[in-house]
């Protein structure tokens, strides 16, 4: 009787909420009938593209379907990144770029709750929450910590929340102790990186982040998130100096990532 009644209010509480700010597609803004995660219209969800194998088992690269197994791809066979693998649920494109975007530009909190709730769905997360440890993904219960990839003070306050923080909460509800902001810092003001080459994305980020707890993270293994993987720079970066600070090992983990 209890459950019954608990279920009742809180389809009567989604039907106010629904009444009062009413739904609609994280991709496109169409409206939607009711505010069920995730919050993406039919033509979207046709729309959106999960990765998987075959990829580059470094940078997580996808290959084309049919293209053979897993294999390496030219920039980490010839400069290993400092990360030991990266992995991302889906392909930055159409809903998922205009999602991400309303959560990052338009504190768009339904967006965010429901990229997290798409990619629980994502083959790649559906492995690592299984406890699956081969090649293509740890368990995502095996990492130390987890560490969302620090805005500068100044962009922190401009925008009032940081994404990559409030991502990794909605990922990993159930591993809310791992997540820690206090271990890396973004030291210094650097460009939106927007049009940037590889080369002066590096350069942009030279020094730009810091380790503010160095004793915390020794022989530690640690899963950096962030919302989109472009061309790696930045995660890279981060995973230098928390691997030069003493960390193990430094995967990723981004929801989202550019195909290249
Ligand atoms: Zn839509
Ligand atoms: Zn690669």
């Amino acid at each position: 009787m209890a459950s019954v009644l608990a279920n009742l209010s809180t389809a009567l509480l989604r039907g106010c909420q629904d009444l009062l700010f009413p739904p609609a597609c994280a991709g496109c803004q169409a409206p939607m009938p009711a505010s069920r995660m995730p919050l993406f219209c039919t033509p979207c969800h046709h729309r959106i593209k999960w990765l998987d194998s075959p990829h580059c088992p470094g940078c997580g690269r996808p290959w084309p379907t049919g293209a053979g197994e897993d294999h390496f791809c030219g920039p980490c066979q010839q400069k290993p990144p400092h990360f030991s693998r990266a992995r991302a649920a889906l392909i930055y494109q159409g809903p998922i770029a205009g999602a991400i975007q309303a959560c990052k530009y338009q504190a768009d909190l339904a967006a965010l709750t429901s990229l997290a709730a798409l990619a629980h769905r994502s083959p790649v997360f559906i492995r690592g929450a299984a406890g699956y440890t081969g090649p293509l993904m740890a368990a995502w219960s095996d990492y130390d910590y987890i560490v969302p990839i620090p805005l500068h003070l100044q962009r922190l306050r401009q925008r009032g929340f940081n994404q990559a923080l409030l991502l990794a909460r909605a990922l990993f509800p159930g591993q809310r102790k791992k997540i820690c902001f206090d271990i890396l810092c973004r030291h210094r003001w650097t460009d939106p990186q927007t049009g940037m080459s590889g080369g002066q994305r590096r350069k942009n980020l030279q020094n730009a982040f810091a380790v503010t707890a160095p004793g915390k993270i020794k022989k530690c293994r640690l899963l950096l998130v962030d919302d989109v993987f472009t061309t790696g720079t930045t995660v890279n970066e981060c995973a230098r100096v928390l691997r030069a600070a003493g960390a193990s090992e430094v995967a990723v983990f981004t929801l989202a990532r550019v195909r290249q």
